[in-house]
């Protein structure tokens, strides 16, 4: 045997074997041929592919052609015509290996181009195999630009080509590759299609955005949670932009997109750094979306750096990778207005009224959120547990007097009181007493229109205490103060329905005199020795009450019998029955409170400290079975329904603490998330 030919032999080999050290997957020749594409200025990149690349592989352009004169050498590693001078090689190194990828391709698959430059009157075909023209260029028809055909890719490398079994995974490899680019060179139109397919699997318009890019290839959802990145830093000649998803947005696997002078590639160390700063933001187990484009002086880039391993290096990497973070960092905290939760911002009175209000008034009468022109998502919403909402529907109600089955929100309750179904409903009586016209129009005209809305189409979500439960109103949850927000409410209701309340009968009817002794004995009545004895002050009480019965009776439904003993009490709401510990202040306190020689301001004090006793009590669970959680029940499907129903919420409820926003539930909806 002749030394030469092992010789030749050797070369045949050795080239192969190298070229499968650049190319391993149809992903990495792609990636050349589309910066090939990109380097020839082309402005739409089409790529053809079937079995995942495996079969063919094709790429088409319209970018400068090549020339036809070039076609014989163009295949030969080292041909490349972008470097002419030795000293570019430095500025140039970031692209790795040069003017390898069409040499090392031919050398593992049939490689065939079609090509046509702007002068040139036709275009050209040629094929190769390793390196080498199969024949001599043929004339044909053609756009400018180029097309490159990689069919039967490691056809000559048995092991290889078993190692990549799966078309599908080589497609989904491809895709990424194609759809990367697409985003960071948003001027330029992709396309990948399967060969024979009408459908693409990816299309992008000319001209487009990274961020419009984005929301074809990675979704909306992603799309609109973006915040854009852009750090520029003179000292370490680096300079980075591009657009991170923010703390709403998250998925399970990080997806990343890398480019470090425009070459698509993979940094270990700053993915991890930057999911380092995310994991204070997402829930566990969630990662961002993050594209990013860094530009690095080419010489402080790895040179060394082999054209598959897409792990790059660079010369100060740890204080870029630290100067990456900083800018996540500040980026995620200037949108995360969840960091205000604990501010309280007290609610609109100083804003003037929302601006849903117009919208409102037009739709009166709905009062599912869900009509409301603004779309509330899912994931706006307050999660309550579910089975806490539902659950205590089927709880056995209050015990009272009569059984009859509630009205569920109080919607068709004509007027309020006097319920038994089985009862025929009294005539109601029309009050014209100018006294209480005056004291309702008084509630109408001091209405917080805002909060009226807010109100009216709130959603319950829970009682935090007796005292305070949330609401939602579009996506913000505000803390409400229930004891005063229902201590308005049947203030309200004590004017609106004057002279119209059902009867709350007493099982046992109390003595009005050892109801005002129990209270001159509690602290907090103030008695003193000054005040006279307490026996001489509860006859006076007595005396005073029984005297004012038949009035009370016939407008309040509050009867006090001959021998002063108190009977009945107003039955302000279905359902609904004050907590009885309240019941010796409040005989006290119509005693000293209420102003008796004025018509008007009788009422308005009498029915102030109705309402206070009414009250859903601070403290003291309003129902005494807690362990049934009635009070829960009672406020959430008695109290909270009839306050949308009916209550004109005051202004100052907007100033003091009666309403409380505490979250926008954007950002409260990651709290719960992270939990
Ligand atoms: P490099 O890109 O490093 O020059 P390649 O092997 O990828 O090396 O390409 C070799 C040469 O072939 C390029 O320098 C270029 O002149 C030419 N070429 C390859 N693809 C295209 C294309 N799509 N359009 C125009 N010219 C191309
Ligand atoms: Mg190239």
């Amino acid at each position: 045997m002749e030394p030469g030919k092992i010789k030749k032999l050797d070369e045949v080999v050795v080239n192969r074997i190298a070229a499968g050290e650049v190319v391993q997957r149809p992903c990495n020749a792609l990636k050349e041929m589309i910066e090939n594409s990109l380097d020839a200025k082309a402005t739409q990149i089409q790529v053809t592919v079937k079995q995942g690349g495996l079969k063919l592989l094709q790429i088409q352009d319209n970018g400068t052609g090549i020339r036809k004169d070039d076609l014989e050498i163009v295949c030969e590693r080292f041909t490349t015509s972008k470097l002419r001078e030795f000293e570019d090689l430095t500025s140039i190194a970031t692209y790795g290996f040069r003017g390898e990828a069409l040499a090392s391709i031919s050398h593992v698959a049939h490689l065939t181009i079609t090509t046509r430059t702007s002068d040139s009157k036709c275009a050209w075909k040629a094929s190769y195999v390793d390196s080498k023209l199969t024949g001599s260029p043929k004339p044909c028809a053609g756009n400018q630009g180029t097309q490159i055909s990689v069919e039967d890719l490691f056809y000559n490398v048995a092991t290889r080509r078993k190692a990549l079994k799966s078309p599908s995974e080589e497609h989904g490899k491809v895709a990424e590759v194609v759809s990367r680019y697409a985003v960071h060179n948003s001027k330029v139109s992709f396309t990948l299609k399967k060969q024979g397919e009408n459908s693409t699997d990816i299309r992008t318009p000319p001209n487009s955005t990274a961020v419009d890019n984005i929301r074809l290839i990675f979704g909306p959802t992603v799309a609109k949670e973006l915040l854009e990145l852009s750090v520029e830093d003179d000292k370490l000649k680096f300079k980075v932009s591009g657009y991170i998803s923010n703390a709403n947005y998250s998925v399970k696997k990080c997806v990343f997109l890398l480019f470090i002078n425009h070459r698509l590639v993979d940094s270990s160390a700053l993915r991890k750094a930057i999911e380092t700063v995310y994991a204070s933001y997402l829930p566990k187990n969630n990662h961002p979306f993050l594209y990013l484009s860094l530009e690095i002086a080419p010489q402080n880039v790895d040179v060394n750096v082999h054209p598959t391993k897409h792990e790059v290096h660079f010369l100060h990497e740890e204080l870029i990778i630290e100067k990456i973070q900083q800018a996540v960092e500040t980026k995620l905290l200037g949108c995360n207005s969840s960091r205000t939760f604990y501010t309280q911002a007290l609610l609109p009175g100083a804003n003037p009224a929302p601006e849903s209000v117009n919208e409102k008034n037009e739709q009166e009468g709905s009062n599912i959120s869900g009509d409301k022109k603004e779309k509330i998502y899912a994931h706006q919403m307050v999660r309550t547990d579910s089975r806490d909402q539902k659950l205590d529907k089927f709880l056995s109600r209050p015990a009272k007097n009569n059984s009859e089955p509630m009205d569920e929100d109080f919607e068709d309750t004509g007027d309020t009181g006097k319920s038994s179904s089985s009862d025929p409903k009294p005539v109601r009586r029309e009050i014209k007493l100018t006294s209480i016209l005056a004291l309702i129009s008084e509630l109408e005209t001091s209405c917080h229109v805002g909060l009226r809305e807010s109100l009216k189409n709130m959603t319950f979500v829970g009682c935090v205490n007796p005292q305070y439960a949330l609401i939602q109103h579009g996506n913000k949850l505000y803390l409400t103060n229930t004891s005063s927000l229902s201590e308005e409410l049947f203030y309200q209701l004590l004017l609106t329905d004057f002279g119209n309340f059902g009867v709350l009968k007493l099982s046992t009817p109390a003595s009005v005199k050892e109801l005002a002794l129990i209270a001159l004995d509690l602290e907090e009545s103030g008695w003193s020795e000054s005040d006279g004895k307490k026996e001489d002050l509860a006859e006076y009480i007595v005396s005073l009450l029984k005297s004012k019965g038949p009035m009370l009776e016939d407008y309040f439904s509050l009867k006090i019998d001959d021998d002063g003993n108190l009977c009945t009490l107003p039955y302000v709401i279905d359902d609904y029955v004050p907590a009885m510990e309240g019941l010796p202040m409040y005989i006290l306190r119509l005693t000293t409170e209420v102003d008796w020689d004025n018509e008007k301001d009788c009422f308005q004090t009498f029915c102030r400290e109705t309402s206070r006793f009414y009250r859903i009590q601070r403290n003291n669970e309003p129902m005494k079975d807690d362990a049934d959680n009635n009070w829960k029940w009672t406020i959430e499907h008695i109290i909270y329904p009839a306050m949308r129903k009916s209550l004109l919420p005051p202004q100052h409820f907007a100033q003091d603490t009666t309403f409380l926003q505490i979250a926008n539930l954007t950002d409260l909806y990651r709290v719960f998330e992270r939990c």
